[in-house]
């Protein structure tokens, strides 16, 4: 979903940059790509950029925890269970949500239950202008398909909703709602 954001706001003439984690798609033309894999380093090119940009589209599945220890070496088999323990990463959106000041932010809601309360509530939380929510799990995945369908919800309340249809096309409605209905 982030790839086609980031074609169809360069198709209409905004200046994009684009900051992926791993994944298996080309980097698309005329637009700066800045490659990242953790949270950590997805918040420090985020954080950068945001500084000098009109709007941030966070649209990436950030990990929301991270192994407390790494190892160097490969971790050699045992008999007992093994625990890892983790601890929360950065919440990219949050943290710029709180000090956005006149620009704006823009999140996704990715949920298995609930999607329209719980989207209201990371809205309010994140700071975000508007966030668009859709599902994951199930046979309506959001996730990895060409497809999607969405809920579009602006900080005053307002509701759109979009699909089944292609990403790009889904892309295409985002930045058209963005660009008319200021939240
Ligand atoms: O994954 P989830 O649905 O909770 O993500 C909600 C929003 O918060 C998304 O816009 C996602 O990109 C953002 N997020 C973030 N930093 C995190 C986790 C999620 O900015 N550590």
């Amino acid at each position: 979903m982030g790839y086609a954001l980031a074609e169809a706001a360069r198709d209409r003439g905004w200046e994009v940059d684009l900051v992926s984690g791993p994944v298996a798609l080309p980097p698309p033309a005329g637009i700066r790509l800045h490659r990242v894999v953790s949270a950590e380093e997805m918040f420090r090119a985020t954080e950068r950029l945001f500084a000098e940009s009109d709007i941030l589209i966070m649209c990436a599945a950030v990990a929301d925890y991270r192994p407390v220890r790494t190892s160097r070496e490969k971790v050699k088999k045992g008999n007992e269970p093994w625990v890892i323990e983790m601890e929360p990463t950065v919440d990219i959106a949050r943290t710029l949500g709180a000090a956005k000041g006149k620009r704006r932010l823009v999140g996704f809601a990715a949920e298995t239950e609930n999607l329209e309360a719980y989207a209201e509530k990371k809205l309010m939380a994140k700071h975000m202008d508007w966030i668009v929510a859709n599902r994951v799990g199930g046979s309506r995945c959001a996730m990895e398909g060409d497809e999607n369908e969405i809920l579009m919800i602006s900080e005053a309340g307002d509701k759109r909703r979009f699909g089944p249809a292609v990403k790009s096309e889904v892309a295409r409605f985002i930045l058209d709602t963005l660009q008319k209905g200021r939240a």
